[in-house]
């Protein structure tokens, strides 16, 4: 086992197949009331076209965005950050530590869940939930990202707490 498997973010789309590349995704009640996972991104195929063999193809036994395969070279690699930026909801991510790869993704809390600090070293950026951490929450806000992040809502530290309003 690699050290890139010690945080498993529980956001991570089951479909998935194994390694740092994935999608995310919540639990929703099915119609008969069982519980039942649906994928962030889905349908319009644009983080698909950036990395079809990669990612799942979409057709009509298939609307979900997952990973099915992960990036083997530099130019897959490429190709999954491309899949990642063009995703609008930021559900494509990176639970990797290569820092090469953290680098192209911006060291962005919306897309890595580890990212570097300034002395180098790497910190999660995702709390036992999925939220941003902390230090990732304000990372994003010197980003100028938008702060209603989805991993940011609902955070002690997000925008629509009360200690946020409050302080
Ligand atoms: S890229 Fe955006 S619009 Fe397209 S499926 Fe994903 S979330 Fe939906």
């Amino acid at each position: 086992m690699s050290d890139q498997d010690d945080f498993v973010n529980p956001r991570r789309f089951p479909k998935n197949v194994e390694g740092p590349f994935y999608t995310t995704g919540c639990i929703s009640k099915s119609d008969n009331g069982d519980p039942e996972w649906c994928g962030d991104c889905l349908w319009c195929g644009a983080p698909e076209a950036e990395a079809p063999t990669l990612l799942a193809p979409l057709d009509d036994s298939n609307l979900d965005t997952y990973f099915v395969r992960q990036p083997e070279s530099s130019e897959e690699v490429d190709q999954a950050i491309n899949a990642m930026k063009v995703c609008c909801v930021d559900a494509l991510r990176y639970g990797g530590r290569d820092k090469k790869i953290i680098s192209k993704l911006d060291n962005d809390p919306a897309w890595c869940d580890y990212v570097m600090t300034e002395k180098g070293s790497l910190v999660r950026t995702l709390d036992d939930e999925g939220h941003l951490t902390k230090y990732a929450f304000e990372k994003a806000n010197e980003y100028h990202r938008n702060l209603t992040l989805k991993f940011a809502m609902g955070h002690p530290d997000g925008p629509d707490s009360e200690r946020s309003s409050n302080s």
